[in-house]
């Protein structure tokens, strides 16, 4: 089994979106092509992946470093023990030949990417869904029938109101999805009041709701919100302030009632280990969100998920970031606490492929072999020439 090509294009996904800190005019995002010379119904075999959105993508790094990395490696090199897949764990470390420990940045991002289609890859060639292989190498084959997911929106809009806010929350409860979770901090501290009195009106209870301040507020704007927001008894603030700042959030964690959930910037199993030690949080009742792609992939996730029980926590604490499919299957496999959607199928990273159902709050397994980017076609369209080339 060898690799024979990896090809990677940039994706523009302009949109008049805002939270607290970026707007999206100019976001990217890379998609990531790896050809097997493995043939199935008259074709190669491929793995796909697609970024996690907010970072950019990463076609710099993987053209310049991983990839040609990747393609310089004999197949022995990645080949698993029984020779008939590959080993995403060789492949990881063929990746990252060359790199010094620390200082993440963004080729966590790159290397995750590859990770991603590696297995989608390894998946497809077993012909299961990622969720069945990764229950079955790491949980002993359990998994639940039934994902818990949440609805992640509420951005500014440049045509933004209230009343299309409680559109949007109104639209993802049709949907199926019971709790919702939007932006805070872009606006005074009354008008995003005024937007969780509008959502709560239409969800019911503080408990459907959460909100993401995405790492925008001083220490003292912060200790403001924080204490603003204590009697409507949310499910969780996110990111409130600097993500690095574990001293904020040890402070903000002795005065807060409400869970509060971070780790989407943590990008590393030594990073996640500082956050565990120093930020203060509650193993019971707080919340860890590292993004699986944007973390160096899988690989470094399941290291990320041994420290996060060797310090206590459940991995049902963890509701990794992104509404990407392949943190789904990450969900779904590994037996965490829920996943982040983006409910709008009609965007390319939202929504869920053909075959997939929400109700309830909770979200049934795929069939399809591998992450199933080939049957959400709005996404698989951004692959085609990719594929085809
Ligand atoms: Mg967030």
């Amino acid at each position: 089994m060898r690799i024979v090509d990896i090809r990677e294009s940039t994706v523009p996904l302009a949109s008049g979106m805002r939270n607290a800190k970026i707007d999206f005019r100019a976001m990217t995002a890379s998609a990531v092509v790896i050809v097997s010379d493995l043939r199935r119904d008259g074709r190669n075999l491929v793995g796909l992946a697609f970024d996690s959105i907010g970072r950019y993508g990463h076609g710099g790094l993987l053209r310049e470093r991983f990839i040609p990395r990747l393609l310089a490696a004999a197949p022995d090199d990645y080949a698993d023990r029984f020779g008939t897949n590959i080993d995403p764990f060789k492949v990881w470390d063929i990746v990252m030949r060359g790199e010094k420990p620390g200082g993440h940045g963004e080729r966590s991002g790159a290397v995750g990417l590859i990770d991603a289609a590696i297995w989608d890859l390894v998946a497809k060639i077993e012909e299961k869904p990622l969720w069945r292989v990764l229950a079955d190498r790491f949980r002993g084959g359990s998994v639940e029938t039934r994902v818990p997911a949440y609805a992640s929106g509420g951005h500014y809009r440049p045509d933004g109101d209230l009343a299309a806010l409680a559109d949007e929350i109104r639209r993802s409860r049709e949907l199926g999805y019971r709790r919702v979770k939007i932006k805070i901090g872009g606006a005074p501290l009354s008008e995003d009041l005024r937007r969780i009195e509008t959502v709560l009106d239409a969800v019911g209870s503080g408990d459907d709701l959460a909100v993401d301040c995405n790492g925008t507020f001083s220490r003292e704007q912060a200790i403001r919100y924080v204490t603003a927001l204590e009697p409507y008894k949310l499910a969780w603030i996110e990111e409130p302030v600097e993500p690095l700042d574990y001293e904020l959030h040890r402070e903000l964690r002795a005065m807060m009632a409400t869970p509060l959930a971070t780790g989407e910037n943590i990008f590393s199993a030594p990073d996640l280990r500082n956050l565990l030690r120093h930020a203060g949080l509650h193993r019971e009742h707080d919340l860890l969100q590292m993004d699986v792609s944007l973390s160096y992939g899988i690989v470094e996730y399941l290291a990320m998920l041994a420290l996060v029980e060797e310090h206590g926590w459940s991995r049902r604490r963890c509701l990794p970031h992104a509404g990407h499919l392949l943190s789904f299957h990450v969900v779904a496999g590994l037996g965490l606490g829920g996943h982040e959607s983006a409910p709008d199928a009609n965007s390319i990273f939202g929504g869920y492929p053909e075959g997939m159902s929400v109700a309830d709050g909770f979200v049934s397994l795929p069939d399809a072999v591998g992450v199933g980017i080939e049957r959400k076609s709005n996404l698989y369209a951004v692959f085609r020439d990719l594929v085809a080339t």
